[in-house]
């Protein structure tokens, strides 16, 4: 084992705006435009899970169905799974097999059931026909968001997948999924690998706003055309887009270009929305709100789950097999145990230095009155080494 873990980043004082809001992320702005200026900032941000990894090349396979790049027809499920592997082969290096992040039957079941959503959209030889099937061959759409408009802009009657979308004027930008257009209707398709249902049971706030602000982006482009946006996860759902909608979509886009001046220096603090966000957030690190707001939340319990995180002073600290396992007296001074920590991840951290983990496995209670409470003890390793906690960052103070 050599030196120490890497030094923990200092604290973000002030960031740019960035030049476009990302269609995607507009809930994620809503819910704390800070996370979303760190993410688009050169900062290195705390590495993705790889289940995000899977996510994605979830998500490539049913943009590949819906391009047209797997032919439909009876053998569709097969070459799917073809493609599939093809992809899981090119997969960033170190990220673990999909059976050894999801094991065999989650993984099974989650990449079936993206071929079969795949097969309703394109219609597969054998399944319902599908309300989406192309109308022209899909093809991927050249634009980009600096370059030349859209094609459904100059054809009226077509189907394109991965259509870049962009006002310069709501300064939103992002790519979507499917773009069809019969004369004055254009229909923007979100394709979903994951749920798509919203703790009410409608399309997630998530979904709906990314699709709304395409929509935006298309009546800028056609004016005349009437909008329909769709979710397509297994089933299609619409998501709304009368007078009322568009309106409230305005407003959401206008209030965070507000909040994010393109170019400018803001600060921190008055964007830094610590709560239920910071979980899913890769600037944890590097955030002083986050590290204000975490050590009560683990002393008394917050509102929402808390990320797996822990700092503090290493009271004791054991070696053995490749793995050390720690005790810490943690910035809400509990006495913190994490076991089986990668040696490579820790170096040679021992008793009285600082430590900084993000993204360690453990399993917090509830108080009395359902407050999240972080857990006591925390893991990397699983216990038959196989598991490990795949997004670990640890740092260091020096
Ligand atoms: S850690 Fe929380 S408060 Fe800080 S930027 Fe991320 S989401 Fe916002």
């Amino acid at each position: 084992v050599s030196g120490p873990p890497p030094r923990l980043p200092p604290p973000v004082v002030t960031v740019r705006g960035p030049d476009w809001l990302p269609a995607s992320r507009l809930d994620a702005a809503r819910a704390c435009p800070l996370s979303v200026a760190l993410a688009a900032s050169d900062a290195d941000p705390l590495p993705s899970h790889p289940k995000a990894v899977y996510g994605s090349i979830l998500h490539r396979l049913y943009e590949a169905a819906a391009r047209g790049d797997v032919e439909p027809g009876p053998d569709f499920p097969r070459r799917m799974r073809t493609e599939l592997d093809r992809l899981v082969a090119g997969r960033p290096p170190g990220v673990p097999a999909p059976e050894r992040v999801y094991g065999y039957l989650e993984w099974l079941q989650r990449s079936s059931d993206v071929v079969a959503r795949a097969g309703a959209v394109v219609g597969d030889g054998g399944a319902r026909p599908s309300r989406l099937a192309p109308s022209s061959p899909g093809r991927p759409s050249p634009f980009r968001p600096d370059d030349a408009p859209p094609p459904f802009v100059a054809h009226d009657h077509g189907r394109w997948a991965e259509v870049w979308l962009a006002s310069p004027r709501l300064r939103v930008r992002g790519k979507a999924d499917l773009v069809e257009r019969e004369g004055d209707h254009v229909t923007v398709v979100d394709l979903k690998t994951g749920k798509a249902s919203g703790a009410d049971g409608g399309v997630a706030e998530r979904a709906a706003l990314q699709l709304r602000a395409y929509g935006l982006v298309v009546l800028e482009l056609v004016p005349r055309a009437t909008v329909h946006l769709v979710v397509a996860a297994g089933s299609t759902r619409p998501v709304p887009f009368g007078p009322s909608d568009q309106e409230a979509t305005r407003a959401v886009l206008a209030d965070l270009a507000g909040r994010l001046p393109a170019g400018a220096a803001v600060d921190a603090a008055d964007l830094a929305t610590p709560g239920a966000p910071c979980r899913f957030c890769s600037g944890r690190h590097r955030c002083p709100a986050y590290a204000a707001a975490a050590p009560p939340w683990w002393r008394e319990g917050a509102p929402h789950p808390v990320p797996a995180d822990v700092w503090g002073r290493v009271e004791s600290a054991v070696r053995e097999g490749g793995s050390v396992s720690l005790s810490l007296r943690d910035a809400a001074d509990r006495l913190v145990r994490v076991a089986r920590l990668r040696e490579g991840l820790v170096g040679d951290v021992s008793e009285g230095d600082e430590l900084h983990a993000f993204g360690l496995q453990g399993r917090g209670g509830r108080t009395e009155d359902g407050l999240h409470l972080a857990p006591t003890r925390y893991a990397d390793l699983g216990v038959d080494g196989e598991g490990a906690a795949w997004s670990l960052a640890v740092f260091g103070r020096g």
